[in-house]
């Protein structure tokens, strides 16, 4: 079995985590954000220039041939290469940006990330054992990562967007503590049983674990891990005192926090439902009555004029509205064309579709606010329509965070994505499992970002797919709308 560097990495976070992999692969969840790790292949890509011209080593599946490249490459006095690939006993590593000068070797590893952090020590460490074991001088090891306060102007400059971290001391001196780490990962992945590993803070930090699914799989189905807004570690302290269950913590007579106790004590309640609370909050709307719901993507390389790294940007609105008490549900949309900056476009047309001093009604209202109020700081001409938008939102959460509606199928959570299943089971127009590719705003925000680079068929397919997801969002919300009206006017009049 040979070692790589992200390999070496998911052992150093767990070793059951690289044992699974190898021997369970079937039984590992979904659990990266594709958007993310998109984007962060586009940070590598971009990063090849940061020191202008460079060699490339392209990636072969056989690895030698990789090797061998790099081999030529490094023959050049002087020289850039990306991808170098070097292999020391089985253990194989491509380093991000290799600098060479003279016998000198500089190596860099780059990061989407906006921070250093402990894996990537790790990381550079693995690739400088390699090399240092292969006999090349280390002159410098830095980890490049995101500059979070860069803000585009003109054209993009590499040396802003991103900065360099020497890490070059740690990771020399952390040389024989690697090859006693990866001693020990080749015993531990001879075992042909499934080692025991207990669960604990690994399988959350740095990264979130596959396998943490599989790992619990005989944790009873309420469990301290299901805990709305408890730290992590709190639930690992928990579970390491055999505290699994709602009737463990009773037992145990352990305080949790007044809010954690609430979560807990969610899992396991019944139906309940506050009827004056609710009048109470539906007696702050009224008509007409907008439901907004904004779709955002992210750029860690800015492609336009003041975008930063990470910055949510609208590119997509579903608006369903009724006019009048007794009026019809109606509905608009907007979907930005692609490959162009979608902020002016959007602002536009979210002024001629939403009047002023009409009630809106977004699902988690902070985040449509903090949206239209970065339009209102961006455009001067459109901010006071865009302020009389703002100030008119109210939040049709409130009901479930407050808690005068829930049931145990909300599972503690008053997440939308939670709250209408659990008030419509059955009704398979609300299921979004049952829409065509985009499923959720993960899958709206990479499809859109990767739009312009599809083929233009592929692009209408997607686009068509993304309104459809996005329609669902507002006409969900009307559904709890009106679910809410019901049980307050209809049901118990
Ligand atoms: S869930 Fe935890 S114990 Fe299981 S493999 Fe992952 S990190 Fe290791």
């Amino acid at each position: 079995m040979s070692l790589s560097k992200s390999k070496y990495c998911n052992a150093i976070q767990c070793k059951k985590m690289l044992w699974l992999d190898i021997n369970k692969p079937e039984m590992k969840e979904d659990v990266a954000n594709q958007g993310v790790l998109d984007n962060g292949t586009e940070v590598g890509i971009v990063a090849k220039d940061l020191f202008g011209s460079h060699i490339d080593i392209e990636f072969n599946e056989n690895l030698s041939l990789m090797l061998e490249d790099t081999k030529k490459a490094l023959k050049n006095k002087e020289v850039v290469i990306t991808e170098a690939s070097f292999v020391y006993k089985n253990n194989f590593c491509s380093v991000d940006i290799l600098k060479k000068k003279g016998n000198i070797l500089e190596i860099y590893e780059v990061k989407s990330s906006t921070y250093l952090k402990d894996i990537y020590i790790d990381d550079i460490s693995y690739q400088v054992y390699v090399l240092l074991s292969l006999g090349y001088k280390i002159g410098k090891a830095a980890i490049v990562h995101i500059n979070s306060n860069y803000i585009r102007k003109g054209q993009l400059n590499l040396n802003k967007l991103f900065t360099i971290e020497d890490v070059t001391d740690i990771v020399v001196e952390n040389k024989t503590k690697v090859e006693k780490n990866i001693e020990e990962i080749n015993t531990y992945l001879k075992q042909k049983k499934e080692p025991k590993e207990d669960i604990g803070m690994q399988c959350k930090n740095p990264y979130e674990c596959p396998f943490f699914g599989y790992c619990t799989r005989n944790l009873p189905e309420n469990n301290v891990f299901k805990i709305n807004g408890m730290r992590k570690s709190t639930m690992f302290n928990l579970y390491h005192k055999n505290i699994y269950t709602y009737e463990d913590l009773l037992k145990a007579d352990i305080d949790l926090k007044a809010k954690q106790q609430i979560e807990f004590e969610l899992l396991n309640k019944e139906d309940y439902i506050n009827i004056p609370k609710i009048k109470s909050f539906l007696d702050t709307l009224s008509f007409p009555l907008y439901f907004l719901d904004f779709e955002t993507f992210q750029q860690l390389v800015p492609e336009y004029d003041g975008v930063k790294p990470f910055m949510k940007i609208p590119f997509q609105y579903s608006l369903h509205y009724i006019e009048t008490e007794d009026g019809k549900l109606e509905h608009k949309e907007f979907l930005a064309p692609s490959g162009e900056d979608p902020r002016r476009f959007l602002a536009l047309q979210l002024v001629k579709d939403i009047p002023v001093d009409v009630c809106v009604l977004a699902y988690n209202m902070s985040f449509e606010k903090s949206v239209i109020k970065d339009l209102a700081n961006l455009y001067p001409d459109l901010k006071e329509h865009l302020m009389n938008i703002y100030s008119n939102i109210k939040d049709l959460m409130i009901p479930f965070k407050n808690r005068d509606y829930y049931n145990k199928d909300m599972h503690g959570s008053y997440s939308i994505k939670y709250v209408l299943p659990a008030l419509f089971p059955d009704d398979a127009s609300l299921n979004y499992h049952n829409l065509d590719l985009i499923h959720n705003g993960s899958e709206a925000m990479s499809s859109f970002a990767n739009l312009a680079k599809l083929e233009k068929n592929e692009q209408s397919k997607i686009r068509t797919n993304l309104l459809k997801y996005c329609e669902l969002d507002t006409y969900a919300m009307v559904k709890i709308w009106e679910k809410l009206r019901e049980v307050c006017y209809v049901t118990n009049r």
